[in-house]
Parts: structure tokens; sequence; C-alpha cells
């Protein structure tokens, strides 16, 4: 694509944009009583206006039917997370059986490492990016120590070489086959938070398959932003948040995927709960637990209706979009930001230095934007022209162009903004 530095053809970009309807959808937070420029939809994902009508069908189910409405509500509650399961499955590349809605990303992450951690006195290391989300990293470092280890000795960090901000895959593949047997778990992120560095997954889960680890990811910042195959690439387990990318509010509920491998073998260690237990016994009341089949065999309480009702409503809208299609005007609205970014810092001289990778295929619709010491001054007065971006210490903006509900202009007078 031949991007042009012009207001015009930026226009001209969101004319031709066949998902430029989709912004409707959202509403566009306000400043002035103008829509501000959203790029925070890798922090938290704007509301769909169709979540009102969603919890509002719950809310009337509860009114009219009380205690019934697990059965007898229009979606019954008892059921409710089976009617997330296909959207589900078809945004991480899973079968409906591997997926299951329930809890919050951290929770999950560490009962999915209680399954799947299982070291011994010879393999009990977890590989991990340097830099991970710090939830990640207390994480591991617990779990490491619950199971009578020291997380000083087998917490393993994964670091990009000197004077680099990311990774190389061969680094990560070759400190996989380093660890060898001594290897229990590889934990990575599928994209990391700061760089937003997409990782390749498949390779990662090859790698480590062969040494005889499992592999698990955290895909707060993949989910909704990349189209993934977590069941054909023979990933072991997966966790994300849907506030994020899928736009599902916040502390909203998060998404689960085990392989089935594994979802089918009882033995696996689990906490457990009525919800995990067979659907046909759960009222029988009994003791002795009988996981159900699949993901849905890892919850332990009964559905959270109301953040599952506003998933609902954002999953619905992905599959209309369709995540492929979502991907392509996604790599030209983040190519068409760096674009912009590289030329006003050339002609200007600047000095902002894009950290993420440049290759289209190790990023999702993300651009970490290194700065100068001034920084911080920059990005307070973006935000006072009602640009809303992150901003992570010490000196990094985050832009993040969501295909959903971002245009082509937003690019444009964002980039305006912060070079003017
Ligand atoms: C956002 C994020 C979290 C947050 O977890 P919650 O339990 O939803 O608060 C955890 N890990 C990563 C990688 C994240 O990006």
């Amino acid at each position: 694509m031949n991007f042009r530095n012009t207001l015009e053809f930026a226009r001209e970009m969101d004319a031709q944009d066949p998902l430029a309807q989709f912004r409707n959808r959202f509403y566009m937070p306000q400043k002035d009583g103008k829509d501000c420029i959203y790029l925070c939809g890798n922090s938290l994902g704007l509301q769909p206006k169709s979540v009102r009508e969603k919890i509002e069908q719950e809310l009337i189910d509860w009114q009219n039917l009380g205690v019934e409405g697990h059965f007898h509500g229009k979606n019954p509650w008892f059921s409710y997370h089976h009617f997330l399961s296909k959207e589900t499955a078809n945004l991480v590349g899973a079968k409906e059986s591997e997926v299951v809605v329930m809890n919050s990303l951290s929770v999950n992450l560490n009962l999915l490492m209680l399954s799947f951690y299982t070291p011994t006195t010879s393999r009990n290391k977890i590989l991990v990016e340097a830099g991970a989300f710090p939830s990640d990293y207390y994480a591991v470092e617990q779990i490491i120590k619950m199971k009578g280890f020291d997380p000083n000795e087998c917490m393993v960090e994964c670091k990009p070489k000197a004077g680099q901000h990311t990774l190389e895959t061969a680094d990560i593949l070759q400190q996989i086959e380093d660890l060898g047997d001594s290897l229990a778990l590889v934990m990575f992120g599928g994209v990391n938070y700061y760089t937003g560095q997409y990782f390749d997954l498949k390779s990662i889960t090859t790698a480590g398959h062969q040494v005889g680890a499992n592999v698990g990811f955290d895909l707060a910042h993949a989910a909704g932003n990349l189209p993934m195959q977590l069941h054909d690439w023979n990933v072991d387990f997966a966790t994300w948040c849907s506030y994020k990318y899928l736009n599902s509010g916040p502390g909203g509920t998060s998404g689960v995927f085990i392989h089935e491998r594994h979802g089918n073998n009882p033995d696996l260690p689990r906490l457990a709960g009525w919800w995990g237990h067979d659907e046909k016994t759960r009222f029988l009341m009994k003791k002795g637990f009988k996981p159900q089949e699949g993901a849905a065999g890892w919850q332990m309480s009964n559905a959270q209706i109301f953040p599952m009702a506003i998933h609902k409503a954002s999953l619905e809208i992905f599959e209309e979009a369709g995540l492929n299609n979502l991907r392509q005007k996604s790599v030209l609205l983040t190519g068409f930001l760096e674009f912009l970014i590289d030329a006003a810092n050339k002609e200007k001289e600047l000095g902002f230095e894009i950290i993420t990778p440049r290759n289209p295929i190790e990023r999702g619709c993300q651009i970490s934007l290194l700065t100068k010491a001034n920084g911080k001054e920059l990005f307070n007065q973006l935000t006072e022209k009602g640009v809303i971006a992150d901003w992570r210490e010490p000196n990094v903006i985050r832009v993040a162009p969501v295909p959903l509900y971002n245009s082509f202009e937003d690019v444009f007078t964002f980039v305006a903004l912060l070079t003017q």
C-alpha cells in the first residue's frame, strides 16, 4: 500500500473501508461536546450500543421470573455459558468444547497453571517473556512457591538481545531447546502489552512440546486483535480478558482455552466446584466430583450472567464483522500510523522511536512509541486536546488504532496533534 501523508488520503481510505459502519455500533467518549480520538482499545474497549438491551433482557427475566430464570428465562441462566461457545471458539481457532467463559483473567491464569505446571525435582522451570505483565509474573512466582520450589531458580526470563526492545523468535526457540528437560512450562503473553510484539505462538508451542514441556499463553492483548488457531497449533491452554480488544466492559469476564487432549482427561489436577461437574447430575447434589468434558469442566461457580450478557453483545459484533476482515483493516490502519509517525519524525527530527516490531506479522494493532525526556508533558498535552491513548512509565506512549471503531482520519488527526 502506498500511503500518502494527507487528510484527503485518510478520508479516501475511510470511504473505501467496508468496516467503516461498525464505528456507529459503539459509543465514542466525548470531550467538550466532541468525539475524542480514542486509541486506547488495548486497555479498555468501547461500549457497544447493543449492550444495554442484552443486560435489560436479563434484568427483565430476573424481575419477572426470579429463580425460575435459571430454566425459563429467554436465555436460561443454567446454560448461559453455552450461548458464548461458538463465537468464543471462532475467536481463537478452537472447537466449542475447548473453550469456556468464566471468572477473570488472573484467576484463570492461576487455575490453569495449577493444572499444567506439575514440577518434579528435575523438570521444574517456567519460561516467561521478560517484561511480562505484572499479574503474570506474580502468578508464576506464587505457583512455583506453592509447589515447593524457588522462583529465583525456576522462573526463567526470555530477554531481548542487548540494545533491543523485542525478542527474536529464533532466540526464544533456542532458549526452550537449551532448557530442555528442565523446562516444565512455557507461559508467554500472546502479544506483549508493553512493546506490542506478537509472538510466533505456533513455533513456540512446537518447540515447547519437543522438550516435553506444556505451553500456555496469556492472550489478553491478542484475543480480538489477531486471528489464531489454538487447536491446530496444539497449544495446551490459554486465557484472556474480554475488556480490552473484546469491548466487554471494565473487569469483564474471561475466556479459557484447553486443548481437547487435556480437556477430556479427568485426572489432571484442578480445583473444582459444582458448575464444572457433569451437568446431568449437578442438581443431585451428591459428593464425588465428575468433571464435564472439555474446558467447561474447569468451571467452579455458576455463571456470571451480567458480564456474560455484555460479552455476548460484543462477540456478536465480532462474528458479524469477521476477524479476518478486521485483521486486514488493522494491518492497513497500523501501517498508516507507522508511516505517518516515521514521516513526521524524519521531517521534524522529533526523536521518537517505535519499539513495536516493524513487520506486520509480529504485531497487532498497537504501536509503542518511545519518547524523549518530555514524553509525559507531550502525552498530557494530547489528553488536553481530546486524545485518549496510554502512558507507560518511564517513557512510552501506547497507541492502538482498533479496526472496529477507529478510522484512518482518527489516525491522521492523532499524528498531526502528536507532531505539531
Ligand atoms: C490486562 C492484563 C491482565 C489483567 O488481568 P485481570 O485479571 O483481568 O485484571 C493480565 N495479564 C495481561 C498480560 C494483561 O494484559
